[in-house]
């Protein structure tokens, strides 16, 4: 469903950072979410049903235990890869980019979370706003921002960790 997002942070980086695919809660609200066709997606590799939240067409990964508390259920933590890495939602592929509501909940905005460790660094690089442009203009696509307005619960609830943010051309109701 989703062309390949251009990654901004290397692979072998994220596969030896203790950080993304691990929540602090269960039921967190920052778990990654699915929209009805790519959950259709994975169904169709045929993993077992517990690995979604519920049995709605949209929904979240399900959290198991793990040494850090909770990590998503297709999370390999022996070896710190996603087991549906090509087929991974949306939600995942655009991270460190997040897409969450403004604090009044009357907006959604993108920006660059700095829960990722590599954020720190690359904040001030010259190639952030061209990166953030590209999320930004493909989530603005019509047929993208439809999909997302049809499905707010991919918008992730506001976090005040997240930097350089902007206002994404998406309304409630689209
Ligand atoms: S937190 Fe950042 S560096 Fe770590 S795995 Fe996620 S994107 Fe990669
Ligand atoms: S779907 Fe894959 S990339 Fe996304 S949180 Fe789960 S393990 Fe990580």
């Amino acid at each position: 469903m989703n062309p390949q997002v251009p990654q901004l942070i290397a692979s072998d980086v994220c596969l030896n950072c203790p950080v993304c695919c691990r929540f602090p809660e269960k039921q967190s609200p920052l778990s990654p979410f699915f929209f009805p066709e790519e959950r259709a997606e994975i169904e169709h590799l045929q993993l077992p049903s517990n690995f979604f939240r519920d049995s709605s067409s949209e929904t979240k990964a399900a959290l198991t235990t793990c040494q850090h508390g909770y990590q998503c259920s297709f999370f390999h933590h022996a070896d710190h890869t996603c087991q549906i890495y090509h087929a991974r939602p949306l939600d995942c592929s655009i991270y460190p980019v997040v897409v969450m509501w403004n604090p009044n909940q009357t907006g959604i905005l993108i920006g660059l979370d700095t829960k990722c460790p590599e954020i720190q660094s690359e904040k001030e690089s010259t190639r952030i706003p061209a990166y953030l442009d590209w999320i930004q203009n493909y989530l603005e696509q019509p047929l993208k921002s439809q999909l997302i307005a049809s499905h707010l619960s991919f918008v992730a609830p506001f976090q005040e960790e997240v930097i350089l943010t902007r206002p994404l051309s998406i309304q409630k109701g689209n």
